[in-house]
């Protein structure tokens, strides 16, 4: 696998807007799949949500200023230059032929998208493109959840894996899980925090913050 180079993380959201919520989880698969960059992949049209209520540009923006300075978090606005809705599967088969198929390549979720990968647009297909690494988030207990809904159940028996180091062994086809701390943050509490005026400081980054502030997003 050496010649194949390590693993690229994908973390997608609508990112509206970007937290310290995605940034570590981010961070921790960076650091515990030994992941080479992590591509933050904002989402222009999302499948299984409503349309995102800040324009794609903006939520962009923010996602490049929470990832700058930092050598392994990369925004790639791929899905913002596709027409029409975005489906992680598309974007996966992208990446992979313009990676190679040796590369590793790990979908990073939260618990909660996780588990509602099954009504993904063709989500089986995703174990052919790409690993998947799952993180708790409060509010979801990962291994009941994950006991209860079948689909989910019968992939996570037959791909997990014992150590994560494997994920190095092949490009795709594995569910890895890593512990991280959790962090009580959403995008949805910080809009809500935001529309009546309270501060958001210290749950996103500070430069993204500034941002928010000089846009007039979110009634900040
Ligand atoms: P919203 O509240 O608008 O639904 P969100 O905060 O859940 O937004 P998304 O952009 O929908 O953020 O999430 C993108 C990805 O990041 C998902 O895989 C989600 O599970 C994960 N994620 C978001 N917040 C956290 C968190 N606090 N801890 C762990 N994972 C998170």
């Amino acid at each position: 696998m050496a010649e194949a180079g390590a693993p690229i993380g994908i973390l997608g959201g609508t990112f509206d807007p970007i937290h310290y919520g995605h940034l570590r989880l981010a961070e921790e698969a960076a650091d515990q799949c030994r992941l080479e960059r992590v591509l933050l992949v904002p989402a222009a049209l999302p499948n299984l949500r409503a349309a995102p209520g800040t324009p794609a540009q903006h939520r962009a923006a923010m996602a490049r200023l929470a990832a700058a300075g930092n050598a392994r978090l990369e925004v790639d606005d791929r899905e913002l230059r596709r027409e029409g809705t975005s489906y992680t599967v598309d974007t996966l088969a992208e990446l992979r032929c313009e990676l190679g198929a040796a590369r590793a390549l790990c979908l990073i979720l939260g618990a909660d998208a996780f588990m509602r990968l099954p009504a993904w647009s063709r989500w089986l297909e995703l174990f052919d493109l790409c690993h998947v690494v799952v993180a708790a988030r409060p509010g979801y207990d990962l291994t009941l959840e994950a006991a209860r809904e079948p689909d989910i159940a019968r992939q996570w028996q037959r791909r997990k894996l014992g150590e994560i180091q494997q994920l190095q062994r092949a490009p795709a086809g594995a569910i890895a899980r890593i512990d991280i701390p959790l962090l009580e943050i959403s995008a949805t509490d910080l809009r809500a925090r935001m529309s009546r005026g309270a501060s958001v400081e210290y749950l996103l980054p500070h430069a993204v913050v500034d941002y928010i502030a000089a846009h007039r997003l979110y009634r900040l």
